[in-house]
């Protein structure tokens, strides 16, 4: 059996065999399946296993993100698959503290985590993903007038794409503009969006230019890539088998859609422009409650309200969203740590800081010769040159800036590539794990 049809085969079995809450009504719902999977090759052969998964169609508006980091804004389901693989690597780092982990090296030496070679990690979905990757004329189907035909431009400048009409394919998402007057429902295809939606708009973008950002900047973030010697990259992104697709339109809204050359003096080492293997699943077995199904006649087909999250071995391993918290939460702890996911910003915060903290509590001798402490210096120090022995107390925006490598990077290539790209408040990113802390205390 080819590799992505096994993975498609475990990621549906694993969806299967999860418990019933938190997932779609047949009869009437849904929903979008992702997962990140780990392949391990010992002895030649590759042993596969989900790591992390997530379900999910829906984004906060505007107006309900919350400054506290406690709320999830984005659950998407590839976007919550990411925040439990998040989870899941901080969770190998810490066993690899202790030489436990089949995942990481601990380099102690040199004060980072090191992936393993053995070890790869491969995307999974059931749905293209939202913005630049769903906007495509059908070429998987039997049609007499060729792909490029079908696709009408209609001119515009060069920094606005080709918009295409009579697209079978088409994106909700918004076009990220500055220029008053746009449509911006225009089917421009290699642009920046927002997430499709109704009410008050959103400030996620698309899970296609999230992914495309992945695929410069790694999929670990920027918390993990001061614990890093390396960015961690996908090698193939899977569609489950019955996913309506185009692979040219994946493939340009994960990487294609930028010049060649601009990129290539853009990035820089240790980071690189990742190109996965886009692959189809052949092997029969669909979703169960992906949208193009048919559902009974009269009733009303819609996506699900929340959305399940799974990270392998981890305390409680299974956790069910909706709104961005927890389901099932009573008014009582709204607002406290108990309602928190722990694929929140502050949990995941949290988990970092007791990793990084463990990880500097070996020895100074131990940090290397100098040539290698040099790029430990550089992610462990604050700008003042002083070693952050324990950033518990930092800001979370100061704690992602500690991988200065990463902060460079990611303003290089949203200057010189993304350009527009649209930024949350920085207001949101100010609060420190006390301040998480101090909410348990306070009724909403
Ligand atoms: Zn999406």
């Amino acid at each position: 059996m080819e590799l992505a049809d096994k993975i498609s085969k475990i990621c549906l079995e694993k969806f299967d065999s999860l418990p019933k809450t938190g997932k779609p009504n047949v009869e009437f719902e849904w929903t979008i399946l992702s997962t990140i999977v780990k392949v391990e090759i010992s002895d030649g052969d590759p042993k596969l296993a989900v790591v992390a998964l997530g379900t999910g169609t829906k984004c906060l508006g505007s107006t309900e993100l919350s400054d506290k980091g406690d709320i999830i804004n984005d659950s998407h389901a590839e976007v919550l698959a990411r925040r439990a693989f998040v989870r899941y690597l901080l969770n190998e780092m810490k066993k690899s503290l202790s030489n436990r982990s089949n995942v990481f090296n601990c380099c102690k030496d040199i004060g980072k985590f090191v992936l393993k070679e053995s070890v790869s990690f491969h995307f999974f979905t059931t749905h293209s993903p939202c913005g630049d990757a769903s906007i495509y004329a059908r070429s998987d189907v039997l049609n007499d007038e060729p792909t490029a035909k079908r696709f009408r431009s209609t001119g515009g400048t060069s920094d606005v794409g080709t918009i295409v009409e009579h697209a079978d394919g088409m994106t909700g998402g918004k076009l990220v503009s500055s220029a008053d007057g746009d449509d911006l429902m225009a089917q421009h295809v290699g642009m920046i969006r927002t997430k499709p939606g109704k009410g008050i708009r959103t400030l996620s973008l698309s899970c296609s230019d999230k992914m495309a950002r992945w695929n410069v900047l790694g999929v670990q973030g920027s918390l993990l890539m001061s614990l890093l010697d390396a960015p961690i990259y996908l090698e193939s992104i899977v569609l489950c088998a019955g996913t309506d697709h185009n692979r040219e339109a994946i493939e340009r809204a994960l990487w294609k859609r930028w010049d060649e050359e601009v990129i290539q003096e853009t990035v820089n080492s240790p980071f690189r422009q990742n190109r996965p293997k886009i692959v189809i699943a052949d092997n029969g077995k669909h979703f169960r409650f992906r949208k193009n199904r048919s559902v009974p006649s009269g009733s009303k087909f819609q996506p699900a309200p929340g959305g399940i999250v799974w990270c392998s071995g981890v305390d409680k391993e299974l956790e069910v969203e909706i709104g961005g918290r927890r389901q099932g939460i009573t008014k009582k702890i709204l607002g406290t740590p108990a309602a928190r996911l722990k694929i929140s910003k502050i949990e995941l915060f949290s988990a970092f800081v007791a990793v990084r903290n463990e990880l500097l509590a070996f020895p100074k001798d131990n940090l290397g010769d100098g040539t290698n402490c040099s790029d430990v210096g550089m992610n462990l120090s604050s700008d003042a040159g002083t070693v952050v022995a324990d950033c518990s107390s930092l800001r979370y925006v100061d704690a992602k800036a500690l991988s200065r490598a990463y902060h460079e990077q990611w303003t290089r290539l949203r200057t010189r590539v993304f350009r527009i790209w649209s930024e949350k408040p920085s207001s949101l990113l100010n609060f420190t794990l006390e301040s998480g802390a101090l909410s348990k205390d306070r009724k909403y």
